[in-house]
């Protein structure tokens, strides 16, 4: 339970929100592993409740407008995170971790995702964090690119929405 990159934290935050269901402890197991988590990664039945509450607020942030974002992520780390202090548990380099010794992975996932994101709207905007314009699909991206806004999750969005409209004006 750590904190790494930045950029390993956006990530998770991002996929955690975009995560269809969770369906159930092995599930959430293989998310946290495929997200960097090091072994042992040990998730019961009673994480999932946590988890999904979590991955709402998440949501809210960038659903709504910096106000909200700001509102949300502070509400997040006034509850989960604790001050920061650095690890080198299990022979691990070392790393600074926000959440409790021993943490549920629900708090876990609320401290760090909220620093993760804080840090990341206090550098590029809360605009940054947003959620797909296109129509059906309702996934949500953070825009790494600097000045350069995007209103969809990928390319294929984008051509999608694109080919939409241009059929629309046709007809
Ligand atoms: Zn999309």
């Amino acid at each position: 339970m750590e904190i790494q990159s930045p950029d390993r934290l956006i990530r998770l935050a991002v996929d955690l929100v975009n995560l269809q269901e969770l369906p159930g402890p092995a599930e959430l197991r293989a998310f946290l592993l495929e997200h960097g988590e090091p072994e042992p990664v040990e998730v019961g039945e009673g994480d999932l409740t946590g988890v999904l509450a979590v991955r709402e607020s998440l949501r809210a942030v960038f659903e709504g407008d910096s106000a909200q974002g700001a509102r949300v992520l502070n509400e997040l780390l006034a509850r989960y995170a604790v001050r920061p202090y650095l690890s080198d548990h299990d022979g691990t380099p070392w790393h600074v971790h926000v959440a409790e010794p021993g943490a549920s992975w629900a708090d876990w996932l609320a401290a760090t995702t909220a620093l993760g994101l804080a840090t990341f709207a206090a550098g590029h905007g809360f605009e940054a964090l947003a959620v797909c314009a296109a129509t059906d699909c309702g996934q949500v991206f953070a825009n790494t690119a600097l000045n350069r806004p995007r209103r969809f999750c990928t390319p294929r969005c984008a051509t999608r929405t694109r080919v939409a409209t241009h059929r629309a004006r046709q007809a």
